[in-house]
C-alpha cells in the first residue's frame, strides 16, 4: 500500500537522487532531473556509486564542518548525494577491506575537478582520526594546493583558475585510518604559457601574486616594478587584473603555505629570485645591427637575470645572441638573427620555470613523506587539466586532450569490466551489455623524429590517412564541410572535434635549447627534456598501471554554462557533456543488469523493521534473513537475485517502493 502521491511530491521537489531510479533512461529524463536539482542548488546526483556534479558557480553552504560530520561513517545511499559521501565510502571501504582506491575526477575545463579534489582532501583532513604529529602531515597536504595552484594554474578563456598541469596525489593511511603521508605525481606543465599567452588569458598566477603582493623590500631586492604592465611576459593577454582573483591575498596564502610545507626562507628567496629572473628575461630586447645580427638592446635586465640566477653575464649574453657550432677541433660562434635570439630567450625562460615547478613538487613530496614504513593503504586523487578547445589549438591542447581521451578509455574499460567481474564473483549470470565503440587513434601522432612541422603532418597523413577520426587539408574532409587550412589537422575526440594547428608542434615536442644556452643552463643544473610527447605518453601509461591496481570511484563534473554564471543551466552544453562522458551508457549498464546491490547484512540492517520476522533481531544467517524479508515485502522472483555476499535488485523501482514503505 504505497502512497504514490506522497512519493511523487518528494520527487517533484528535489528530483531523483540516483539516476538509476529514473523511470525511463532517456536523455530528456536525465537532463530534466539534473536541471530540477540544479535549480534547487542540488548539484550532486548519483548514478549508482558514480557521482555527477554540476558546477554551481557560486558558494554553497554545503561544505562546512557540520556537513562533514553528517557524512562520516554513513551508508552511501542514506543521505542526499554529496562528494563527502563518496569520499567517506571510499575511505570506509579502504579501511574494512584494506585495499587501495582512487578517485577519478573528470570533466572539461572549468567543470569543477580541482574544486572537487580540494573538497575531498578537506574532508579527510577533518574526518580522519588525528594526533598532533599527523596534523602536520595533514596541513602540508592541504597547503600543497595553494602552492601548486600558484605555480601551475592560470586564467584561461575557459576557467579563471585553470590547471595547466596534471596531478595525481596519493593520500596514505595507516591501518587505523590516520592520514600518514602523501605523494604527488605531476604531468606535463604547459610551459609555453610562461612566454606566451593568448588574448584574455594570463601567465601562471605566481607572477601576478609576486608583483602585486610582494613586499616592497622583496621587490626591490628582485629588481621588480610593482606593475604587471611593465612585463612583456605578463601583458600579452591584456588581462593582468581579473575580478575573480585577488592576487594580493593569494600571495599571503602562498607565502604561508610555503612555510608550512617546510621550504626554508633561503629557498623561498631563491625561488622568487628564479620567478623574477623569468620576468627580467622576458624584458630583454634585441635589435638588429647593420649585418642583420641580434644585439642586446638593454643591459640592465640581463644583469638582473645573471645576478638572480647566479650565472655569468657574458656567457648568458653570448648564449642569447650566438649559436655555438662545433667544427672539428674548433668552436665557431654564429650570430643569431633577432628572431632566433627571441626564441633562445623564451626557451631559456620556459626551461627555468619548468625546472622550478619540478623542484617544488619534489620539495612538497619530501615534506609530506610518510616516515613510518609499516603497511599502509592509499586513496589516490586524480585531477588533470580538462578537455579544451580554443579558436586555435596547438601542441598543448593536443597533449591535454590526448590525456583526457586516455582516461575516458580507462573509465569505460574499468566500469564495464568491473561490472562483469562483480557478477561473476557473486555467481550471478547476466548477458554482457552492448559494448560501446571506443575511439582510438591519436597514438601515432605522439612519435618524434620529424624534420619540420609539415613533414610531421605528412607522416601523420601517411599513418592516419585512413583513420575515420582524422582529417587534414589534403585528405578529403570526412567529418565536416568546414575548411581546413594547410598545416591544420583535425581529430574527432570522444568529447568533440578539434582542429589543431601544426605550427610549432615540433619545437614544443623537442623542447630543445640551443647549445650554448644549454651550457648556461647547466650552470644552474637545469635539466633539459627531450621529446615531450613520448615522455608524456609513457608517464600516462605508468599512471594507467597505477590506477588499474586500485579500486575506482568516479566523479564526473559538468560545466553548467560557458559564462561562469551562477544559476545558468545551459541545456545544450550539458547535454553534450552527458553524451561524451558516456553517462547514459553508464546508466544503462547499471540498469541492464542489477541496478542495486547491497551486502546482505547492510540490507537487513536497513530494512528489517519492515518485517515482523526480522525485527528487532534476526538470529540466523544474514542471507536467510534477507530472503525472509524480501518474501514478506512481496518481491517477485525475477526482481532480485541472491549472490554470494550481496542481494542484487534488478529494477530500481523495487527498492524505491521499499524505501517509501520504510519512510512511512
Ligand atoms: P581545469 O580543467 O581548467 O583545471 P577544473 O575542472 O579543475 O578546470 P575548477 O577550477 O575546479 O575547474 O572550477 C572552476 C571554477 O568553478 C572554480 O574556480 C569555482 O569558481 C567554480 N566551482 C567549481 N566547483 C565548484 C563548487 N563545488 N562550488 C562552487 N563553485 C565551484
Ligand atoms: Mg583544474
Amino acid at each position: 500500500s504505497l502512497d504514490m502521491e506522497g512519493a511523487l511530491t518528494a520527487r517533484d521537489r528535489v528530483g531523483i537522487q540516483d539516476f538509476v531510479l529514473l523511470d525511463e533512461t532517456t536523455d530528456a529524463a536525465f537532463l530534466s532531473n539534473l536541471k530540477k536539482r540544479f535549480s534547487r542548488d542540488l548539484i550532486y546526483t548519483y548514478i549508482g556509486t558514480l557521482l555527477v556534479s554540476v558546477n554551481p558557480y557560486k558558494e554553497l553552504d554545503i561544505y562546512n564542518k557540520k556537513q562533514m560530520e553528517t557524512y562520516m561513517g554513513i551508508n552511501f545511499f542514506e543521505l542526499p548525494p554529496h562528494i563527502y559521501a563518496l569520499a567517506d565510502n571510499a575511505y570506509q571501504t579502504m579501511l574494512t577491506e584494506f585495499d587501495n582506491h582512487f578517485i577519478l575526477i573528470s570533466g572539461e575545463s572549468g567543470a569543477g575537478k580541482t574544486e572537487a579534489s580540494k573538497k575531498i582532501l578537506q574532508y579527510y583532513a577533518v574526518s580522519c582520526p588525528s594526533t598532533t604529529l599527523l596534523n602536520t602531515v595533514r596541513d602540508k597536504m592541504l597547503m600543497s594546493n595553494p602552492v601548486l595552484e600558484a605555480f601551475g594554474n592560470a586564467k584561461t578563456l575557459k576557467n579563471d583558475n585553470s590547471s595547466r598541469f596534471g596531478k595525481y596525489m596519493d593520500i596514505q593511511f595507516d591501518s587505523q585510518g590516520d592520514a600518514v603521508g602523501g605523494h604527488i605525481l605531476n604531468y606535463l606543465l604547459e610551459k609555453s604559457r610562461v612566454v606566451h599567452q593568448n588574448h584574455g588569458e594570463r601567465n601562471f598566477h605566481i607572477f601576478y601574486q609576486l608583483v602585486e603582493g610582494g613586499e616592497d623590500d622583496l621587490l626591490h631586492q628582485l629588481g621588480l616594478e610593482r606593475d604587471a604592465q611593465h612585463y612583456n611576459y605578463l601583458t600579452q593577454g591584456e588581462c593582468a587584473i581579473v575580478s575573480s582573483i585577488n592576487d594580493r591575498n593569494d600571495w599571503k596564502t602562498v607565502k604561508n603555505a610555503l612555510q608550512i610545507i617546510n621550504i626554508e626562507e633561503i629557498n623561498t628567496n631563491h625561488l622568487f629570485g628564479i620567478v623574477s629572473s623569468v620576468l627580467h628575461l622576458g624584458n630583454i630586447r634585441f635589435e638588429s645591427n647593420s649585418k642583420g645580427q641580434a644585439v642586446l638592446a638593454n643591459n640592465d635586465e640581463l644583469r638582473w637575470v645573471s645576478n638572480l640566477l647566479g650565472v655569468d653575464a657574458r656567457s648568458l649574453q653570448e648564449g642569447l645572441t650566438y649559436r655555438k657550432i662545433e667544427a672539428r677541433h674548433d668552436q665557431v660562434l654564429s650570430p643569431f638573427t633577432v628572431d632566433h635570439a627571441i626564441y633562445a630567450r623564451d626557451a631559456l625562460a620556459k626551461a627555468i620555470y619548468g625546472q622550478t615547478f619540478t623542484w617544488l613538487v619534489n620539495r612538497i613530496n619530501e615534506s609530506m613523506e610518510n616516515k613510518d614504513p609499516s603497511r599502509k593503504t592509499v586513496i589516490g586523487l586524480l585531477d588533470i587539466y580538462g578537455f579544451e578547445v580554443f579558436y586555435v589549438n596547438s601542441f598543448e591542447q593536443f597533449c591535454i586532450n590526448y590525456c583526457n581521451e586516455k582516461l575516458q578509455q580507462l573509465f569505460i574499460q574499468l566500469t564495464l569490466a568491473s561490472e562483469q567481474e562483480e557478477y561473476e564473483a557473486e555467481g550471478i549470470e547476466v548477458i554482457p551489455p552492448h559494448r560501446n565503440h571506443i575511439h582510438t587513434g591519436d597514438e601515432e601522432c605522439l612519435r618524434p623524429g620529424d624534420a619540420t612541422d609539415l613533414t610531421f603532418l605528412e607522416r601523420l597523413e601517411d599513418k592516419m590517412g585512413n583513420h575515420p577520426h582524422f582529417v587534414t587539408h589534403k585528405l578529403a574532409d570526412k567529418m565536416t564541410r568546414k575548411t581546413l587550412e594547410r598545416g591544420d589537422f583535425r581529430l574527432l575526440h570522444y568529447a568533440g572535434e578539434v582542429t589543431y594547428c601544426v605550427v610549432g608542434f615540433l619545437d614544443k615536442n623537442n623542447d630543445l635549447l640551443y647549445r650554448n644556452i644549454k651550457d648556461v643552463s647547466l650552470q644552474m643544473n637545469i635539466f633539459i627534456f627531450f621529446q615531450v610527447a613520448t615522455q608524456f605518453k609513457s608517464s600516462l601509461l605508468k599512471l594507467t598501471e597505477i590506477l588499474m591496481a586500485k579500486e575506482a570511484w568516479y566523479i564526473r563534473c559538468l560545466k553548467s554554462n560557458e559564462s561562469k554564471q551562477p544559476g545558468q543551466f545551459d541545456e545544450a552544453l550539458i547535454r553534450h557533456q552527458v553524451k561524451y562522458l558516456g553517462l547514459m551508457e553508464h546508466l544503462r549498464v547499471r540498469r541492464a543488469g542489477f541496478a542495486y546491490r547491497r551486502k546482505f547484512d547492510v540490507f537487513l540492517k536497513r530494512y528489517k523493521p519492515l518485517c515482523p520476522a526480522t525485527w528487532p533481531h534476526w538470529r540466523g544467517e544474514p542471507a536467510d534473513g534477507v530472503e525472509v524479508l524480501v518474501q514478506h515485502l512481496g518481491y517477485l522472483p525475477n526482481e532480485y537475485k541472491m549472490g554470494r555476499t550481496k542481494i542484487f535488485i534488478r529494477h530500481p523501482r523495487t527498492l524505491y517502493a521499499t524505501e517509501d514503505a520504510f519512510e512511512k
